[in-house]
């Protein structure tokens, strides 16, 4: 902690949290309750209008809630945040918020897979159209971008493989043409990369893995970073014209740098409805007080791993950022100087039945869909997440035959290696 702003450490523990003024609880309570009792009649219609900030009724804003989103905002170092019930909930706030239909967006080729899904699926039922771009050559997006783009979509640290991105680049291109970008940092938390300060101008979150970090609740987070001009152009109208729904405010005008979570909020939340338990959020406040500590284990633990299987006989290659002769290296250690995350993948020889065979093994790990739990997780994708797709699709997906992924957990590194020796020597 220096003298001036707390550090990281202690913003993981105290930002947005004081004991209970009621009853002095030290934890953040689970305010279990739909609605809130108005002062008078005078409060209720300034709460309804937007002229006065409190709470109405849970699917809009919670005291839990409201915590977990000033702690995310403090550590991501955004001006606000909006919790939701999940991810993918957060992001289709956000583009609710940004996109009319017959709007488009630029997305990363490379991202979590239910992300293709959502964007390619149920986003086009929306009349929002997405176009896909490589991250290792930031012109690609530029070269998608018309004049219905509204915005850019990158993972700082893109599934599956675990690769960095060059963020500065992406956020260049995204200022050039006056959009906003937008960066899903669910796999490396702000414990590892701080988005906005490489120039995003939202952040959204997964809580469900890494933030809560104990795979018992879903959630989903998004940060303002405050920093984009949503008047300068006519592109973004659900901020810059006026809600005759609040008697004709708008949005930027009044609520300047957080006027996008606010957005997300009073239309997006309001309107479509995926609010978050508030037994989930504390749980994710619980889990975010332990996230330098655990993030850290990750990542250690991770390196030893990604060590071990590189120099093992049975293993074909490990695509892990964090070691030294790998070509994201260079990147994680611009990006990321504190470690590689705690999900890479590698090759089996042997192929198919011998990363099937790998899995079925393990006994320390768990085999299922889920990554940035305490445990030590594993998948073999081309048997289970990308089954339905071709052989050739397959491979360009990051998921051919031979493909294991990892997601490292924080037990003795020693058991984690001696589960994987074991269950090499019989694949
Ligand atoms: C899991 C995940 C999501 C979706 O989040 P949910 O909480 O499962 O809805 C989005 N992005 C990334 C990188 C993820 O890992």
């Amino acid at each position: 902690m220096s003298n001036n702003s707390p550090g990281f450490a202690t913003l993981a523990v105290h930002a947005g949290a004081q004991p209970d003024p009621s009853t002095g609880a030290r934890t953040t309570p689970i305010y279990q309750t739909t609605a809130y009792v108005f002062e008078d009649a005078d409060h209720a219609a300034a709460l309804f209008g937007l002229k006065q900030f409190g709470n109405i009724y849970t699917r809009i804003m919670n005291p839990t809630q409201g915590v977990l989103e000033e702690r995310v905002a403090a550590l991501e170092g955004g001006t606000a945040a909006l919790a939701v019930a999940s991810g993918h909930a957060a992001q289709m706030l956000v583009f609710h918020t940004l996109m009319q239909s017959g709007d488009n967006f630029v997305a990363a080729r490379k991202l979590y897979g239910g992300s293709i899904n959502q964007f390619g699926h149920a986003f086009s039922n929306f009349g929002w159209q997405v176009r896909w771009a490589d991250t290792d050559e930031p012109e690609s997006f530029a070269a998608q971008i018309d004049d219905r783009t509204r915005a850019i979509f990158i993972e700082s640290l893109a599934n599956p493989a675990g690769k960095f991105v060059d963020i500065a680049a992406i956020a260049e291109v995204a200022r050039r043409h006056g959009l906003p970008l937008i960066v899903d940092n669910t796999m490396a938390s702000p414990y590892l990369v701080r988005p906005l300060e490489h120039g995003a101008d939202i952040v959204v979150h997964s809580a469900t893995k890494f933030l809560g970090g104990h795979g018992n609740s879903m959630g989903g987070i998004i940060v303002d970073g405050g920093t984009f001009d949503w008047s300068a152009s006519g592109k973004f109208t659900t901020l810059s014209q006026p809600r005759a729904e609040y008697g004709g405010v708008i949005l930027h005008e009044a609520f300047g740098n957080m006027a996008f979570a606010i957005a997300c909020r009073v239309l997006g939340l309001r309107d479509l409805g995926p609010a978050i338990a508030p037994m989930n959020a504390f749980l994710i406040i619980t889990g975010i007080e332990t996230l330098p500590l655990r993030m850290q284990r990750h990542c250690d633990n991770a390196f030893k791993v990604a060590n071990w299987l590189k120099n093992h006989e049975k293993v074909a290659w490990v695509s892990y950022a964090g070691l030294p002769d790998d070509p994201n290296h260079a990147l994680q250690q611009r990006y990321a100087p504190k470690g590689a995350g705690a999900v890479f993948t590698f090759g089996v020889k042997g192929g198919y039945a011998a990363g099937k065979a790998l899995v079925e093994g393990l006994k320390l790990f768990s085999h299922l869909a889920n990554i940035g739990d305490t445990r030590s997780l594993v998948i073999h994708p081309a048997s289970t997440t990308h089954a339905q797709l071709s052989p050739e699709q397959q491979i360009a997906a990051g998921a051919g035959p031979d493909v294991v992924r990892l997601s490292v957990g924080i037990e003795d590194p020693e058991d984690i290696i001696a589960d994987l020796e074991q269950a090499l020597a019989k694949a």
